[in-house]
């Protein structure tokens, strides 16, 4: 593709270096039959050598100029484009045990990793390269400064494992930080460890909204001072020393 402008505000930065497509693919080790949807393939750079492996590939791509670009590139009967926001996209319509990639867009990457979360019963697996930042937050143990809302609630819902990081020059154009590559696997429903989905987002948001002051503090009127005795949780404590699992003790109280 000649002379084409990235768009900043869609996030592009295209991977060029061979090195790290390879390992990319490597880590998500694709079967023939697989059913995987690429998030924002952009120029193509993952989706060719995910062809490679693969009978067929659906891809969720916004960009009306990248959208055409693919489309000439690749035959609709090894590629079927989605020209849509990946933000409002119905995942659950490409059917079960999918497979879920993309070198995403950053700005976007929180809300997306939430939509998707939406999904999870009818996910696989998810393999994304993300801002660093992000997937050492995502990773996070307790009591570590990463360790936030968005650990619990995604620790909650998949198992996640960083992989490995990737610098700047690996894109065009480099972005500003640095990235990394994290797989999630959704948990089996009985390994959940809340009931109550909205419940146990509420907790969390209000254990975390502020960070520095106590459970008694933040969970008030939620957990009262002889419920945090009974379930053996010290209402001294932060948010941010609590395990997955003992927020969801606190949820399903
Ligand atoms: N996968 C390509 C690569 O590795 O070279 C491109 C990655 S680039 C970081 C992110 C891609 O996501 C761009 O192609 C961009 O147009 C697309 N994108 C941005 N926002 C999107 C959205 N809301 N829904 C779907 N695609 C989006």
């Amino acid at each position: 593709m000649t002379a084409y402008r990235h768009k900043k505000s869609l996030g592009q930065h295209f991977l060029h270096d061979p090195g790290y497509l390879a390992s990319i693919v490597a880590a998500i080790r694709p079967e023939a039959d697989d059913l995987m949807v690429e998030i924002g393939p952009g120029q193509g750079a993952l989706t060719r050598p995910l062809l490679a492996k693969l009978r067929h590939l659906q891809v969720v791509e916004i960009d009306r100029d990248l959208v055409a670009h693919l489309s000439q590139a690749f035959p609709p009967e090894r590629l079927t484009i989605h020209r849509a926001d990946a933000l409002r996209f119905d995942f659950g319509s490409l059917g079960a045990a999918l497979r879920v990639v993309g070198n995403l867009p950053y700005n976007i990457s929180s809300p997306l990793l939430f939509h998707l979360a939406d999904y999870a019963n009818e996910i696989k697996d998810l393999h994304f390269m993300l801002q660093k930042e992000v997937v050492d937050r995502m990773a996070a143990a307790p009591d570590t400064p990463d360790y936030g809302r968005l650990s619990v609630m995604l620790q909650a819902r998949f198992q996640v494992a960083k992989l490995f990081n990737v610098p700047p020059g690996a894109f065009n154009p480099p972005p500003k930080v640095d990235s990394a590559v994290v797989r999630l696997v959704p948990l089996p429903v009985e390994a959940i460890p809340y009931r109550d989905a909205g419940r146990f987002a509420e907790i969390v948001a209000r254990a975390f909204g502020q960070r520095r002051k106590t459970l008694r503090n933040t969970l008030r009127g939620l957990i009262e001072p002889e419920q945090f005795e009974v379930l053996g949780i010290d209402p001294q404590r932060r948010g941010e020393t609590l395990s997955v699992d003992e927020f969801s003790r606190l949820a399903n109280h």
